[in-house]
């Protein structure tokens, strides 16, 4: 599934904490996102279970950036009124997710060999730098890595 190759591309485990650090896109709340959802919301998803109506999703490691679902429990809203994100309350979540990014709209994605022409780098050196989180990844519904042209312009491309 796509959205599981991108969890692993944009997660590092810290060894110490154990806590899974999401790499990708970051709400400015301090939370990653996964298109307009809350990253750990998709991993409670995909790795513990659907999310009751009413129930969030709260960090017990108190990391936003975590995807661990071990570190993942669920909290009532009331519980949990210091997170205000606005949460999508279904399993569409995931859906929702994979579906395009209003974000990416006006930008022209590349493929990774034209990343690498027009920043006169390798292909592997343009993987790693998305891995680092230089570069945001976008898997097409067919499972292709693209890139987003405005990132790609401010590396100097
Ligand atoms: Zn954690």
């Amino acid at each position: 599934m796509t959205i599981l190759s991108d969890f692993s591309e944009l997660v590092q485990i810290n060894p110490i904490t154990t806590c899974w650090r999401w790499c990708g896109s970051k709400h400015p709340d301090g939370y990653g996102v996964i298109g307009s959802t809350p990253a750990h919301r998709v991993a409670y998803l995909l790795f513990v279970g659907p999310i009751p109506d009413g129930m969030t999703v709260d960090h017990g490691c108190q990391n936003r950036l975590c995807l661990n679902p071990a570190h993942l429990s669920l909290k009532t809203l009331e519980d949990n009124g210091r997170d205000t994100a606005p949460y999508v309350r279904t399993e569409s979540v995931v859906s929702l997710a994979l579906a395009e990014n209003p974000h990416h709209g006006p930008d022209t994605l590349l493929t990774p060999a034209e990343v690498a022409q027009r920043l006169r780098v390798d292909s592997k050196t343009v993987t790693r730098w998305a891995t680092a989180g230089r570069l945001t990844c976008i898997r097409t519904p067919g499972g292709h890595r693209r890139y987003r042209e405005s990132e790609v312009t401010a590396l100097g491309g």
